[in-house]
């Protein structure tokens, strides 16, 4: 049965290969002999990297446009059915995307004009920098200045505000990427859904960020011990800020719940509890002093490190919960 399969498989990809090179003949595409590491030697010597969305050590695996890693293809400068030679220095290398946009003019100086006008300083921003552009010519006003007024600014608020769950788009018909429209309006969505969550904007002080950093590197670390152990983690959230519950349940006897929360001045503090949801204790459950955050990892190694060599580990990890999505276990991992 499955060898009967796959020389189907086999036969339909021959099949599709022959049905390809018909097509291709049809169309009377001339196929470029050009190879991609010669049109990148070439213009490597001749254009400064300064200025483009890529870096010349990158150009093989980089658009030259967008500066994104993807499949590149071979784009003519003075296109194929003008004339335009199958050399080097009439090739550049672009995502297929940015070669749909690319120009097709008779002009041998355009198309790096071209490139040079869209260069972005940073990999990986040129298309959500478009979305933004397009979202100030429809609303008038820029994206960040959209942020700022909802006092989205630091990191922290930045990744809740990426998390937040908003209605899903499609591509249009063969069009394998969202146009600058659709991300435009993802952004729109992802604005409005905030609003609906909080009508009204209290600025945070400067202090409340300095714990809120200080927390979510404490976090982190949080993640990487709670891994080594497979307990579980669950941040909690508006309900009790700045804590976090580890917990590990072999069977009834053996189980073990621990939750760390940040007070005033940086001083952590823990207590063992019932509840795996963080969210449901008081500041007052919380009675055992740890001190700096450095002791406050301390005292949780040495906890999660005495429960494994009493009663063993879980099998694996059931969830983490945490403001920072990076560190979320999906469901389908169950
Ligand atoms: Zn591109």
């Amino acid at each position: 049965m499955t060898e009967d399969l796959l020389k189907r498989i086999e036969e339909l990809e021959e099949q599709n290969k022959k049905l390809k090179e018909r097509l291709r003949k049809r169309n009377n595409h001339s196929v470029i002999k050009t190879k991609k590491k010669d049109i990148v030697k070439y213009w490597t010597l001749l254009q400064d990297e300064c200025g483009l969305s890529v870096d010349w050590a990158e150009a093989h695996e980089r658009c030259w446009r967008c500066g994104h890693k993807a499949p590149l293809q071979r784009c003519h400068i003075i296109p194929d059915s003008l004339g335009g030679k199958d050399e080097p220095a009439n090739l550049v290398l672009l995502c297929s995307r940015c070669h749909i946009d690319a120009p097709n003019v008779e002009s041998t100086t355009f198309m790096w004009d071209w490139i040079r006008a869209n260069g972005t300083a940073i990999y990986d921003t040129f298309w959500s920098l478009r979305a933004q552009k397009e979202y100030e010519f429809v609303y008038g006003k820029s994206f960040a200045q959209e942020l700022i007024d909802r006092d989205i600014v630091s990191d922290y608020d930045l990744r809740l505000f990426w998390n937040l769950k908003i209605g899903r788009s499609v591509h249009h018909f063969a069009h394998p990427w969202n146009n600058e429209s659709t991300d435009a309006g993802l952004l729109k969505m992802r604005l409005d859904e905030f609003d609906k969550n909080h009508p009204v904007i209290n600025k945070k002080s400067e202090a409340f960020r300095e714990k809120e950093k200080e927390f979510e590197y404490f976090i982190l670390k949080v993640c990487d011990i709670a891994k080594k152990y497979n307990f579980d983690v669950w941040e909690g959230r508006s309900q009790n800020p700045h804590s976090v519950t580890v917990s590990s349940w072999i069977d009834r006897n053996k189980k073990n719940r621990i939750s760390i929360k940040l007070f005033k001045g940086n001083i952590y503090k823990a207590c063992f509890t019932d509840e795996i949801n963080p969210n449901r204790n008081k500041a007052k459950d919380y009675v055992i002093e740890l001190g700096t955050q450095e002791s406050a990892i301390k005292f949780l190694n040495k906890e999660l490190e005495k429960f494994t060599n009493e009663y063993g580990m879980k099998e694996k990890q059931k969830y983490v919960f945490t403001i920072n999505p990076i560190f979320h276990l999906r469901d389908d991992e169950e």
